[in-house]
């Protein structure tokens, strides 16, 4: 993998044209002029030049995850993220196994009303909002319930921000030799993933995050032989990756319409990314992004719900001011007249928001977001942020 020494900064084509707002949100992000520009053109979907585009996206997927293709592939799936986590957990989990489901947050949550949809038998454990799955717990369950076949777990749980203890939950999973499946939505090309260091059968992700494309695909990235044991696992005609896999290496193309101009845009998002040294640049930035930001904001007399440890270079939540003038639907209008969406929080418990760190954009916009949040702050009369 390229190793960046040096935080790039994008140059400026960051600039908004008339009308756009930077998007500091979980998905869909902000995307550069270059990659929606890439959306012009219109594509036929059994033409040659659009097939080799696709082909080559699924090679160029695989690498990112350092999975060699005679163990792995990468199968895209249209559709947002939540399309590929459902084809990916109805064929990578028997329709006799029994999954056991880490949950801290609404993505695992949604993953597991998946399996009931599906009728697949799970087991779960629940954190709740914030804290992670104890790699310890996952241990002692897995060598519990010997009828466990296979592991989900969120890498980056975007409706706190947690960044998962990964490595060490792939360890105990792979040690007592059950499948393990990531949603690796939010995390994938920004936060290194590598197979070969962190065991995973199933990675999840999607177009519209940190790859920074526009939304439209989904893609599985799937040990190979678990895939091949999956023709009719799935309880989905249109979502049954094992189908969409065979039909595309028989004949090039997507089985049912593609959403060409998201390939296509991808493409060239794919492109940029490697222009900016791969994951480990992307890393980078959105890491300085965080940086920025939570140094920012705790000036301003913020609290982020996590202790730093936990905190992604992804999204970050910040618990609302208990002051009587804050109110979050007054502060969100007064970003959005700057330009800046922010994101509601999610959490069942304390009141929050978040502010992303991903996408076409760099410290210099977090800059000026902070200007318009002290801004915001004093226009409301808020004058202290303790939650
Ligand atoms: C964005 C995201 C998803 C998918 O959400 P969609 O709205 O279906 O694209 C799934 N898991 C995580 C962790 C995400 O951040």
């Amino acid at each position: 993998m390229n190793q960046m020494k040096t935080v790039p900064t994008l140059n400026n084509d960051m600039v908004l044209t008339n009308g756009d707002r930077y998007l500091l949100t979980p998905g869909p992000l902000t995307t550069s002029i270059r990659t929606r520009q890439a959306m012009l053109r219109d594509w036929g979907s059994w033409d040659c030049d659009f097939n080799t585009i696709t082909h080559d996206i699924r090679r160029q997927l695989l690498d990112m995850a350092d999975a060699d293709d005679t163990e792995y592939v990468c199968v895209p799936m249209q559709g947002s993220g939540t399309f590929s986590v459902e084809a990916a957990l109805s064929s990578a989990t028997a329709r006799s196994g029994k999954t056991l489901m880490l949950m801290n947050g609404a993505y695992g949550k949604r993953a597991a009303t998946i399996m009931q949809y599906l009728g697949r038998e799970i087991v779960t454990i629940d954190m709740g909002d914030y804290l992670p799955p104890s790699p310890e717990e996952v241990a002692s369950t897995l060598d519990a319930d010997l009828d466990i076949t296979s592991v989900f777990v969120v890498h980056c749980e975007t409706s706190s921000g947690i960044l998962n203890p990964l490595r060490q939950i792939a360890e105990v999973v792979k040690s007592r030799q059950r499948v393990l499946i990531v949603d690796a939505m939010s995390s994938f090309g920004a936060v290194p993933l590598s197979v070969k260091e962190i065991p995973c059968d199933v990675i999840v992700s999607s177009a519209n995050k940190c790859i920074e494309g526009v939304p439209g695909f989904g893609f599985v990235i799937i040990r190979r032989e678990l895939l091949d044991t999956a023709r009719g696992a799935s309880h989905s005609l249109s979502l049954d990756l094992h189908e969409q896999w065979q039909y595309m290496e028989r004949t090039g193309q997507w089985r049912f319409t593609p959403p060409t101009h998201t390939v296509v845009a991808f493409y060239e998002a794919l492109l940029q990314h490697r222009e900016e040294g791969g994951v480990a640049g992307r890393q980078a930035r959105y890491t300085r992004n965080r940086d920025v930001l939570v140094s920012g904001m705790r000036a301003l007399g913020f609290k982020t719900l996590l202790e730093d440890k936990w905190l992604s270079p992804i999204i970050t939540t910040f618990l609302s001011p208990k002051h009587p003038n804050f109110a979050f639907k007054a502060f969100y209008d007064a970003l959005k007249q700057c330009g800046f969406i922010i994101y509601p929080g999610k959490l069942t418990e304390a009141e929050s928001f978040r502010i992303g760190c991903i996408g076409h954009i760099d410290d210099s916009v977090i800059h000026q977001l902070l200007d318009h949040v002290e801004e915001s702050l004093t226009t409301m009369g808020v004058n202290s942020c303790e939650p």
